[in-house]
């Protein structure tokens, strides 16, 4: 049975990363047929919030990662091996019953080490250039010695045996074999003073009890592997198979972070960018396949992911490609799904489109093929509903020259004396107005676009200008008139 989970720490909100660890678990247990599970890692009190829960969850949905386990939209919880949310299982105890276990086999001790004696470990093994491992005193205490550090007070924690000698390693199915000396491996906190378990404790427990059978994550936590296994060694429980995927680093080589821009998913859907195109971006983020394709269509990363594609090497962010994947999607997108998901923006946008002749589905295809972000299109439809707002550089460079007011006078001319105001009709008025005139069809199509949408870039001309409409063009072309 093949289980996989993301297990977020709720403390902030879906970043890059954390989406392409996601995304890699959904898309593997799409791939095999496997169940794809949602926890929710909230054991460090003092960084976890509500809200980044919810902000997780949302960033979920929105990337269409639907998970078959876990806390569901109406906040119940689904599946078999919950709960879900570690605080959760930290209440019921699910974590104290294992710590007390490997106490009591003597795989695991109280340590009453108070933060400054700890921090005086820390000195020593520094000015000895001693790996920092724990290594202290209450490894082996004796029963007396404990109740005395109880009887004054202290409060302790529990920490794990580390095997002294020997090496722990697996064969990660992304990095290969892996291995770490056990003596450089510190007896890593299980539970905190407050009862709480740490992340190692807390994931190996529920890797286990949800029967999680591929542990696929981000190369982070590699370091943090070796404890796991021993941990799951000491409990006799089977190792999961591990694959852990590569870093990703920003255009300029360093760690992907704030300095390269956006980092949370949401940020990149509020900018524009479609779910699909984050999707397959991410994919692309460490994982090809044979044919290095670069585009997929719906439902096609579901059949073609697959673990042996992720390399190990770091993978690079980079928003040009990013940007360039979003414009090819848009372009597939139908006119009427175009339509749905650019509404928001144009809300946002405050830009009032009740009183265009023209239904606004037309406008917005106009303007689909060019369009690499949904955010940038009500600035790229504004005209079509309001007058121009003429870019200064647009009407020096073209409005200025010694021709343009002949120009535009004999084309309001020609505009208006045609019968029916259609993309062909004032595509054939233009043409005969230029060469008539003896003038390349530039030197016309060029000043009229300035004058009838104020900038010198735009959708298809002709169409641009049926749908701007007759009255309208007329108008803007007398008032480009009065700029030059
Ligand atoms: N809560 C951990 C994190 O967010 C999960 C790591 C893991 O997948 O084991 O990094």
């Amino acid at each position: 049975m093949n289980r996989v989970r993301f297990a977020p720490s709720p403390t902030g909100h879906l970043h890059i990363g954390g989406a392409r660890t996601a995304l890699f678990n959904y898309l593997f247990a799409k791939k095999v047929g496997g169940t794809f599970i949602l926890r929710i890692e909230d054991t460090d009190e003092d960084r976890s919030t509500a809200e980044s829960v919810k902000s997780i969850y949302e960033s979920m949905r929105w990337l269409d990662l639907a998970w078959d386990e876990g806390v569901m939209a109406d906040g119940t919880e689904k599946g078999a091996y919950g709960p879900y949310v570690q605080s959760v299982r930290e209440s019921q105890g699910i974590y104290r019953k294992y710590a007390d276990q490997l106490i009591a086999e003597g795989k695991a001790y109280r340590c009453y080490c108070t933060p400054e004696e700890l921090d005086e470990v820390r000195k020593k093994a520094a000015l000895e250039k001693r790996p920092l491992t724990y290594g202290g005193r209450c490894r082996n205490l004796t029963e007396e010695q404990k109740k005395e550090f109880e009887a004054q007070g202290r409060k302790s924690v529990v920490r794990f045996r580390m095997p002294d000698a020997g090496f722990t390693g697996w064969h990660d199915l992304i990095h290969k074999d892996v291995k770490f000396e056990n003596k450089l491996l510190t007896d890593f906190v299980m539970l905190k003073t407050s009862g709480y378990p740490t992340y190692n404790f807390a994931c190996v427990v529920d890797d286990h009890l949800m029967e999680i059978s591929h542990v696929i994550r981000g190369d982070d936590h590699i370091s943090n592997t070796p404890l796991q296994i021993c941990l799951y060694n000491a409990l006799g429980w089977k190792l999961p198979e591990f694959a852990h995927l590569s870093m990703i680093l920003g255009p300029d080589g360093t760690r992907l972070s704030k300095r390269h821009g956006a980092t949370s998913v949401g940020e990149y859907h509020k900018q524009g960018y479609l779910s699909e195109t984050m999707k397959n971006y991410l994919a692309l983020l460490g994982w090809s396949n044979a044919e290095s394709q670069q585009i997929f269509k719906k439902g096609e990363l579901e059949e073609k992911f697959d673990l042996k594609g992720c390399q190990k090497s770091p993978a690079i962010f980079d928003p040009v490609k990013l940007d360039w994947m979003n414009g090819e999607y848009i372009r597939l997108l139908p006119k009427t799904e175009m339509l749905d998901l650019v509404m928001p923006y144009i809300k946002e946008s405050g830009l009032d489109t009740s009183a265009s002749k023209v239904p606004l589905i037309d406008i917005v295809a106009l303007e689909q093929e060019k369009c690499k972000l949904l955010s940038e299109l009500p600035g790229k439809i504004e005209f079509f509903f309001k007058d121009p707002v003429y870019n200064p550089e647009a009407v020096e460079k073209t409005l200025k020259a010694p021709e343009v007011p002949k120009i535009l006078s004999g084309i309001k001319e020609a505009y208006a004396a045609l019968p029916e105001f259609k993309e062909a009709a004032i595509e054939a008025a233009t043409r005969a107005f230029a060469k008539a005139n003896a003038l390349k069809a530039g030197q016309v199509f060029h000043p009229v676009r300035v004058a009838l949408s104020g900038r010198a870039e735009g959708p298809t001309l002709f169409r641009m200008i049926e749908y701007i409409g007759k009255e309208e063009s007329l108008k803007r072309l007398d008032k480009a008139l009065t700029l030059i």
